[in-house]
């Protein structure tokens, strides 16, 4: 099979900086399985399903009509049924159907293997929650990022404020934290590092320099 590099941590730790920047770097394709949950939540808003009707939601999850495809600046965007979503999908509501549809065992076992699907030749970069433990268990090499609920909150704050995005800081801190004790207490698929994975707490460390680290394993 092709090469599978995982990338799990929190939400706002950097992942999906750093999963781009490797995938870029090591011409591998891209899996941001982020994407797919939130897709799914976006979906039933979009379908009038109800996040708490477990059996529609995988419904929707399982026959999702989701597409990838990159603008000419490498940017990644996503479509439903054709339409662009990207905006949608990002938004504090969008992370939040994802993460209760993402709690949702039928709905993790629809998605399985739409994500095992992009393990193609010469690789992949994998960033999620799972990647390292449920869905590519045999990956290469994987990481696990983190960072302090305050320092993560901060960085969305920055990235909002730079979009032009009204938001207040206390609010998004108090999101993080109701949204990691929803991703770490669940059932299925709890937020967890795997045995093997290298862990990186980026609260103290730019970006750039956890590039630098993550290249110096995967040349290892
Ligand atoms: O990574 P991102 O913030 O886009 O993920 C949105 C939500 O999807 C997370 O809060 C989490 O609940 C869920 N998720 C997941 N497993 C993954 C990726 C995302 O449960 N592999």
């Amino acid at each position: 099979p092709a090469p599978v590099i995982t990338v799990d941590g929190p939400s706002g730790a950097g992942k999906g900086t750093i999963s781009h920047m490797l995938s870029e770097h090591l011409a591998w394709r891209f899996l941001d399985s982020g994407a797919l949950y939130r897709v799914t939540g976006q979906a039933c808003l979009l379908e009038g399903v109800a996040l708490a009707d477990s059996a529609a939601v995988t419904q929707v999850a399982r026959h999702l009509d989701v597409d990838f495809k990159a603008d000419p600046q490498g940017e990644i965007l996503v479509f439903y049924k054709g339409q662009d979503v990207s905006r949608a999908i990002r938004s504090e509501e969008g992370g939040r159907a994802a993460s209760k549809v993402a709690a949702i065992a039928s709905v993790r076992e629809a998605l399985l293997q739409r994500q095992r699907d992009f393990r193609q030749l010469p690789g992949l970069v994998a960033d999620g929650r799972d990647m390292g433990t449920v869905v590519f268990p045999d990956a290469t090499l994987k990481f696990f990022l983190t960072a302090s609920a305050a320092e993560r909150a901060e960085r969305r704050y920055r990235q909002l404020l730079a979009k032009g995005e009204n938001v207040s800081l206390p609010r998004l801190l108090e999101d993080i934290k109701e949204r990691d004790a929803r991703d770490s207490s669940r059932s299925v698929a709890p937020l967890l590092p795997a045995e093997d994975a290298i862990v990186i707490d980026s609260t103290a460390t730019p970006i750039a320099a956890v590039f630098e680290q993550v290249m110096k394993e995967v040349t290892a």
